[in-house]
């Protein structure tokens, strides 16, 4: 199974078990545009490679294509398939303006030098300027890009408002890179009083320490739920304790490389595990924040934890979505819990054409609400239809995908 394949019999499922109109269920199984090319760069030592890029633009019923872009050697078309489409379903749950899209280019990019990674950015740019636009198409930050790689984009394309997720002094917003984290914790929190439980005292694992699982677990500790365990591509680290300083770690993980060099850096006693042991520890809270199909049949079983929080996008598969629930496991899905990275990114692309620059307790205070307001709107649905979180917030995405539609779709 590939992420598109999981992706269709998802929605497929859903449609059925929630008895939306099959049409619709066929639209979003199809993309509006596929744009495929091919990028010969010079590398710095005069050899000329190429690089297979894409951009998959889903569908625009309700505003520009939006979604990130994501340098991993693992991207192909069938991952920009699923991710596109999800993108469609997220921005219609968070409830911004905004069709889907999502792209990548299959690269590893830090085998590459800062010359040649702004060389590649430029040359994808460069193909994908006809396609784009701050009314067309938004691209932003996704796995192993970041604001520096955005920019680049907004300067071939000659428009800042054409991405999101740039540095502030770019034209990017305050909070946008800590959204998609901080908004998953909101989500949470949200969900959390629907079940009547205070988050202090819990206890959470967080796998993938990258911008989302850093500020994920940053804001769980300030609530004082007890980070447990974390991971990185190397390793999982665990300690009774509770990790309280993430921020200290992400320091020195950057100067050391992993977690578990920066765990010795820091003199912090903890145990150093295998990097999927991190998936199986007993907790209240597990947040895959990694990549996609990390939870699948073959580990779902082994899985203690009574809450997963989906940060990263399509972390768990269809078979194992169904093995979960089984297990009266509750899971806050990807298309919610992850949405608040596109809705500060829209709060950054709305800022850029009103000429505003908000704060930052405006942005996470405005995030706050509109992740609790999903929540809630997703709660709804679900109890009053007796469905899962995520088949009840692909309903209330599809619904208002529907009201979108075209008059000559
Ligand atoms: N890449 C992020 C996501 O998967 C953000 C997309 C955006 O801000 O457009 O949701």
């Amino acid at each position: 199974m590939n992420p598109w394949e999981n992706a269709q019999q998802t929605l497929k499922q859903i449609g059925e078990k929630a008895k939306i109109d099959p049409n619709l269920i066929n639209v979003l199984l199809n993309h509006d545009h596929k744009i495929e090319v091919e990028l010969p760069i010079v590398m710095d030592d005069g050899e000329t490679k190429t690089f297979n890029a894409y951009r998959m633009q889903h569908n625009n019923w309700r505003g520009p294509y939006k979604g990130g872009l994501r340098y991993h050697p693992q991207v192909s078309l069938d991952e920009v398939k699923a991710l596109s489409m999800w993108m469609t379903i997220k921005n219609a749950v968070i409830n911004v303006p905004f069709g889907g899209g999502k792209g990548g280019i299959a690269v590893n990019p830090k085998t590459l030098s800062k010359p040649e990674l702004e060389r590649l950015t430029r040359a994808f740019a460069r193909e994908l300027a006809e396609y784009i636009g701050p009314d067309k198409d938004v691209p932003a930050p996704d796995v192993n890009t970041n604001g520096e790689i955005m920019k680049w984009i907004a300067d071939e394309f000659g428009d800042k408002a054409v991405v999101t997720g740039k540095a502030i002094a770019d034209g990017g917003s305050e909070g946008r890179t800590e959204a998609t984290g901080y908004g998953g914790v909101y989500a949470l929190l949200g969900v959390l009083e629907s079940m009547n439980i205070k988050p202090a005292g819990l206890t959470a694992a967080v796998q993938g320490f990258g911008n989302v699982g850093t500020y994920a677990a940053e804001l769980m500790v300030k609530n004082g739920i007890k980070v447990v365990a974390l991971s990185d591509s190397k390793n999982t680290i665990y300690s009774n304790d509770g990790f309280d300083n993430i921020m200290a770690l992400v320091e020195a993980k950057s100067k050391t490389g992993s977690l578990a060099n920066a765990v010795k850096e820091l003199n912090i006693e903890c145990d150093i595990m295998a990097v999927d042991d991190v998936l199986n520890i007993e907790v209240d809270i597990l947040a895959p924040a990694a990549l996609e199909m990390a939870i699948t049949k073959d580990n779902a079983e082994s899985i203690k934890a009574k809450i997963i929080l989906e940060l990263a996008n399509g972390p768990v598969t269809p078979e194992a979505d169904s093995i979960l629930n089984d297990k009266n496991i509750t899971i806050i899905p990807d298309v919610l819990a992850n949405s608040g990275g596109v809705a500060v990114s829209y709060y950054e692309w709305y800022q850029n054409r009103h000429n505003e620059n908000w704060t930052k307790i405006q942005v996470l205070e405005k995030l706050e609400n509109q992740m609790k307001a999903a929540v809630a709107d997703v709660l709804a649905i679900s109890n009053e239809s007796n469905l899962t979180l995520r088949e009840a917030a692909y309903a209330l995405a599809i619904k208002r995908i529907a009201e979108a539609k075209p008059e000559n779709n």
